[in-house]
This record gives C-alpha cells, structure tokens and sequence, in this order.
C-alpha cells in the first residue's frame, strides 16, 4: 500500500525533525500531495494515525493539501494544468494533452512532499504554564 509508505516516510521527517529537541514533539504536519500520486486522502490518515503511536508524533495531527499537476506537451508546447473528468462519483485526470490530445510529460503533481510542521517546544511549554496567553494555532 502506497499510502502506508508514505506515512512511514512522514513520520520518519518529522522525527527527524525533533532530533536533539528535548521535550519537543510535532504537532501537526503538514503534507502536500499532488494530484497524479493517486494518494487516498483517507487511507493516508489511516496509516499515519497507525504509523505515529509509539514515536514522538503521538498525537500528532496530519493535514493534507492538495497541488494541482502540471505538465508539458512535445507536440503543440502546452504547459499546464490537466483535464480531470468526473464521471459517475470518480474522477479521473486524462493525462495527456488538453489541446491536441498528444503525450505529456508530467511537470509536477506525481509525487508529495512536507510543506511545514508545527512544532511544540519544551520552552513554549514552560511559558504556557506560567500563566502565559496559550498560542493557539490556527485550525
Ligand atoms: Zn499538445
């Protein structure tokens, strides 16, 4: 499963991440996956929940953004966005020329990666517990 490896390889960064951080710990990452990775949005939660118990991303929250993809056509030169077909509750991206329906190369938009991570500190913890406004991130 595709999305298991990719959660693993998540998980993986973030602890990363937290090398050499006491007491810090990830509280959300976040995670863009482009739009011909085929990843389910779902089944990527999944197996990060299930990946992330018994590492330092406990509770760690996971959100996933979405790019759209790009690519580029030898035959008339067109650069940019695919089609994407809906049809029947699927959608399905074409993957070849909007304009003269030849072969494309893929630009982007077949691979993910880490856009940001937020991370807690232990010394942003301290200052919460003195009384401090606690930061909330935004949701
Ligand atoms: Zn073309």
């Amino acid at each position: 499963m595709h999305e298991l490896s990719i959660a693993a390889d998540i998980v993986r960064c973030a602890e990363a991440a937290l090398e050499g951080r006491r007491g810090a710990r990830v509280l959300e990452v976040k995670v863009n996956v482009g739009q011909l990775s085929f990843v389910g949005r779902r089944q990527l939660l999944f197996a990060f929940d299930t990946i992330k118990d018994g590492t330092r991303l406990r509770g760690a929250k996971l959100r996933i953004t979405h790019s759209k993809a790009r690519v580029s056509c030898r035959g008339c030169g067109y650069e940019g966005a695919i089609k994407i077909e809906k049809s029947g509750g699927y959608v399905i991206p074409l993957i070849a020329c909007p304009k003269c329906e030849g072969p494309v190369e893929i630009i982007s938009g077949n691979g993910y990666n880490i856009a940001s991570m937020t991370i807690d500190t232990e010394e942003e913890n301290a200052k919460r517990e003195r009384g401090g406004r606690a930061h909330r991130k935004g949701d």
